[in-house]
C-alpha cells in the first residue's frame, strides 16, 4: 500500500527539540499517522504534523463509545536501529476489539504501515537508555455524525507516538476489588476499549485514598477468582509453579503475558493457566507458599507486587521483586533491546529514517 508523507511532517521532525525530561506517555512526537474509512473502504495512510482532531459534536464515538486502542513500543537496538516487538499481535488484537464493537477493523497491512511509518520517521526520537522506548498508541473511532444508535459508517485510525522513559511503578500495593466490576464475560472484558478503563477509575480513586496503587479485579461471574489489574495481567508464584488466570472472556489477551509464558517455560518453569481463587491465594501469601506475584504489560513490562490488601487486612509478599519476576523481566528486555538472540522471531527491525 502507498503512504503519503506530508513534507510539513518531515519539517516538523527537523525542527523538533526533544525535552530532557520525558516521563511516560507525556511527551508527544510532532507527527501522527492517519487513515479514514468510509463504508468499509480505507483511504491511503498519511504521515502528517501532529495537530488537534476536528470532530462533529454528533460523532458516534463521543456518545456511544465506538473506539478501541493499542499500546506498543519501538525499541532502540545496539546497532542504533529501531525495532518493533510482535506488531502483528497488536494488529490482530485491535481487529478483535474493533469487531467486538461492530467497527470496521483496520486491515493488518494498514495497521503495520502506520506503526512502522511513524517509528521509522521518529527514529531520532527513540531514546536509547535501557527501559526507554518510543511508546506507540494506535487508535480507531467511529466518526459518523448522527445520534442514532447504530454502527458508524465512517472511521478514523490514528497512530501517535510518545518518547518515554522506563515506566517505573516500583513495588505495587494491590487492593482486592470486591464490589465493582470493570468488565463482564460476554461484554468487552477481552477487548482493548476505553470504556473498560473508564469503569475502573472509581475503584482506583477509592483505593488510592487508602494508600494502595491498583485494583485487583475479580472474575465478574463468580466474584471469587482473580482476573487481572486495570491495564496489566496477573502472575503469582505458588509452590513450584507460575500461575496466571486463563483467558476466560473477561481478561485482556496481553502480549506481554503471552511472551512471558513462553519465556518462563523455556527457563524451565511450570506455567499453569487456570483459576486462582482469591481467598486461597491470600492464605498462600500469608503462609509463604506464594512468595512472589507480579503484573505485566507493555508499558511497565513487569511490576512486582509487594502487598495485597483486602477488607481489613493486608498480605505482604515475602519477595518483591522476586527472582522469577527479575529473571523474566531481564530475559524479555534483553530480546526487546537486542542484547540476546531473538530465538522466537519476535523483533522486527525497521528502516530508521533520520530527520537530521
Ligand atoms: C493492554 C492491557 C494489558 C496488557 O497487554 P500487553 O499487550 O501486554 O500490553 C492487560 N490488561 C488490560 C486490561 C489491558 O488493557
Amino acid at each position: 500500500m502507498s503512504i503519503f508523507i506530508d513534507p510539513d511532517a518531515v519539517s516538523s521532525l527537523h525542527r523538533y527539540k526533544m525535552p530532557r525530561k520525558l516521563g511516560f506517555g507525556r511527551v508527544l512526537a510532532p507527527v501522527m499517522f492517519r487513515a479514514v474509512c468510509q463504508d468499509g473502504c480505507w483511504s491511503i495512510g498519511e504521515l502528517v504534523p501532529y495537530t488537534a482532531i476536528s470532530l462533529d459534536p454528533a460523532a458516534k464515538v463521543l456518545h456511544y463509545a465506538q473506539s478501541c486502542f493499542e499500546g506498543m513500543k519501538a525499541y532502540r537496538t545496539p546497532d542504533d536501529g529501531v525495532a518493533l516487538f510482535r506488531p502483528e499481535k497488536n494488529a490482530a488484537r485491535m481487529a478483535y476489539s474493533a469487531k467486538r464493537l461492530c467497527m470496521s477493523p483496520v486491515p493488518e497491512p494498514l495497521f503495520l504501515d502506520g506503526v512502522r511509518t511513524i517509528a521509522s520517521y521518529c527514529a531520532n526520537l527513540v531514546p536509547g537508555n535501557s527501559g526507554e522506548s518510543l511508546y506507540l498508541r494506535p487508535f480507531l473511532m467511529g466518526t459518523q455524525a448522527d445520534l442514532t444508535v447504530s454502527t458508524s459508517a465512517s472511521y478514523a485510525f490514528y497512530v501517535i507516538a510518545s518518547p518515554s522513559e522506563a515506566y517505573h511503578s516500583g513495588n505495587m500495593r494491590l487492593w482486592v476489588e470486591r464490589d465493582d466490576t470493570r468488565a463482564v464475560v460476554g461484554g468487552t472484558g477481552d477487548a482493548k476499549v476505553g470504556g473498560n478503563y473508564a469503569a475502573s477509575l472509581l475503584s482506583t480513586g477509592r483505593l488510592r485514598e487508602r494508600g494502595y496503587d491498583q485494583s485487583l479485579w475479580l472474575n465478574p461471574a463468580n466474584r471469587s477468582s482473580v482476573d487481572e489489574l486495570s491495564g496489566m495481567n496477573f502472575f503469582a508464584v505458588i509452590g513450584d509453579a507460575l500461575y496466571t488466570p486463563a483467558l476466560n472472556g473477561s481478561i485482556l489477551q496481553g502480549i506481554t503475558r503471552d511472551s512471558l509464558i513462553e519465556l518462563a517455560r523455556d527457563q524451565g518453569h511450570q506455567v499453569v493457566e487456570g483459576e486462582i481463587h482469591i481467598n486461597e491465594l491470600l492464605k498462600q501469601v500469608d503462609s509463604g507458599v506464594c512468595p512472589e506475584a507480579f503484573a505485566c504489560g507493555t508499558a511497565a513490562i513487569i511490576s512486582p507486587i509487594s502487598v495485597i490488601g483486602d477488607a481489613g487486612s493486608s498480605y505482604r509478599l515475602s519477595k518483591a521483586p522476586g527472582p522469577v519476576a527479575q529473571s523474566l523481566r531481564q530475559a524479555l528486555l534483553d530480546i526487546q533491546e537486542g542484547r540476546t538472540e531473538d530465538r522466537y522471531g519476535w523483533m522486527q527491525p525497521l528502516e530508521a529514517i533520520r530527520s537530521s
